[in-house]
């Protein structure tokens, strides 16, 4: 493997190869096939986020994936900054549609017609729906897979409120759940920042969205959601009788935790030289057995090997003994390659004498273990295993966390990769130009200020010299 931390993007195409994540050879540009190894931890990753999300009230549902223009059309800010990103569906067989149809790039304009059919009175309220699904973009960006393709997977959650307080009170959950999950579980550390306005969702109010540092010190942004205010709403007539009689429109929040590029970040954090660290819970393949075999012992050992696979299976653990004709060195490289959390060795000693040895893939530590104690060792050394990951994690994200009062400055710790706090003027409308003048001279993107505690800015915008209002973070973004 490439170095990961000199070489980054070149470990991330190899890794995605090698461990068979992806085939990029479909003859559609941009899309890619997501191959069963990064499938099967993404499945879990679904199911994971989608239990988070009914422990807090929501529901499923499935809206198609076609999109009529007039529905699109509706919220004018959203139709402008989506528009130039529609595929669209123009012909059925042999008929001209009467209506082009737009494949979803994001379904607010499919799922608020529903809305305003669904909501009448305030017994109708909230309503808090998710929409697990894949949506269609033609990105103009290098597409890169999991990172950015023009067709990704991810979960949507809209949901509709009497008061603009309960919607910002679900905007504070969407964080609370992203920290649960993609960082208590996945172990993928992030900010959530408040997007400047010029930078927030097409149609809300403001935009919060979380960012982790990839290995290159590039931000990558993962789940954001948004205060849509009643702009929707207003476009849709989502509203509800008040207690007067009164039709007041609906306060609404839209979430996208984008399981994909989840998944990009989650094995770019973790990943090392030797190829993908994967979190216990996602892995498709938590415990190998390797064999070793010795002249005279070969029947020995290929029972003990057997018997620990059988063992580990039926305690519901994804386990299995790796008999191919490799030698025991190429199986260690190809599963710790693969990321498999545990490889257990069974050698001629094992099988005589019920000892095992279990090396685990993020530390390679070596650790000998009592046949009858190996599940509960196993899972006690899964809990301290992500324990770690998260720690590694942490300490590498706020060993980038850098601050500049200069262009100078800025541009020396962007080019070391960093996350920089800077003073600048606003981020409202007025301090674009101020974020423009900072793109041209470090090309670094002011990405918001910080939501999860205060800061105030003590010196003067980085680029007009004016008061600064606000201390923004500034990084080279994906
Ligand atoms: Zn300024």
């Amino acid at each position: 493997m490439k170095n990961k931390k000199s070489n980054f993007s070149e470990w991330y195409s190899e890794i995605t190869k090698e461990a068979g994540l992806c085939d990029l050879r479909y003859r559609v540009k941009g899309f890619v096939v997501f191959m069963p190894w990064s499938v099967i931890s993404m499945k879990k990753m679904y199911e994971i986020y989608e239990r988070e999300l009914e422990r807090t009230g929501h529901l499923p549902a499935w809206f198609p994936a076609l999109i009529p223009e007039s529905n699109f059309q509706k919220e004018s800010q959203h139709v402008e900054g989506f528009t130039p990103q529609v595929f669209w569906v123009e012909r059925a067989g042999d008929n001209v549609l009467e209506e082009r149809l737009a494949m979803r790039p994001t379904s607010e304009t499919a799922i608020y017609q529903m809305y305003s059919l669904w909501i009448q009175g305030k017994g109708d309220l909230p309503l808090k729906v998710y929409h697990p699904s894949q949506v269609w973009r033609y990105e103009t960006k290098a597409t890169r897979p999991f990172i950015r393709s023009r067709e990704f997977y991810w979960i949507e959650s809209h949901n509709a409120f009497a008061s603009r307080e309960e919607a910002e009170a679900q905007v504070r959950e969407d964080m609370q759940m992203a920290q649960n999950v993609i960082f208590e579980q996945f172990g993928v550390p992030f900010i959530f920042f408040e997007r400047p306005q010029w930078d927030k969702f097409p149609g809300a109010l403001s935009t919060f969205a979380a960012d982790t540092l990839m290995p290159d010190g590039r931000v990558l942004q993962l789940p954001s959601t948004h205060l849509l205010g009643q702009n929707f709403a207003k476009a849709f007539d989502v509203a509800f009788l008040n207690e007067k009689g009164e039709r007041e429109y609906c306060w609404q929040t839209c979430y996208g935790p984008c399981i994909s590029r989840i998944y990009a970040a989650m094995i770019s954090v973790h990943g090392d030289d030797a190829g993908l660290v994967l979190p216990y819970s996602l892995a498709p393949l938590q415990v190998v057995v390797v064999p070793i075999p010795k002249k005279g012992s070969e029947r020995a050992i290929e029972k003990k090997a057997k018997q620990v696979e059988a063992a580990l299976i039926s305690a519901g653990i994804r386990a299995k003994a790796d008999f191919s004709q490799n030698t025991p060195g190429f199986k260690y490289n190809y599963w710790e390659m693969k990321g498999v959390p545990f490889r257990i060795e069974v050698g001629e000693k094992e099988a005589r004498e019920g000892d095992l040895t279990v090396v685990r893939r993020d530390s390679k530590k070596r650790h000998a273990v009592k046949e009858r104690e190996l599940l509960h060792f196993i899972q006690k050394e899964a809990a301290l295993m992500l324990a770690d990951m998260k720690k590694k994690a942490l300490s590498e994200f706020e060993g980038r966390m850098a601050k500049a009062t200069s262009m100078e400055a800025l541009a020396s710790a962007l080019e070391k990769g960093c996350l920089v706090a800077v003073p600048l003027c606003s981020i409202e409308m007025e301090g674009r130009n101020c974020a423009e003048e900072i793109k041209d001279k470090t090309a670094g993107d002011v990405r918001g200020i910080r939501f999860d505690k205060k800061e105030h800015a003590q010196a003067n915008c980085i680029a007009c010299g004016k008061k600064a209002n606000v201390l923004v973070y500034v990084a080279r973004q994906y």
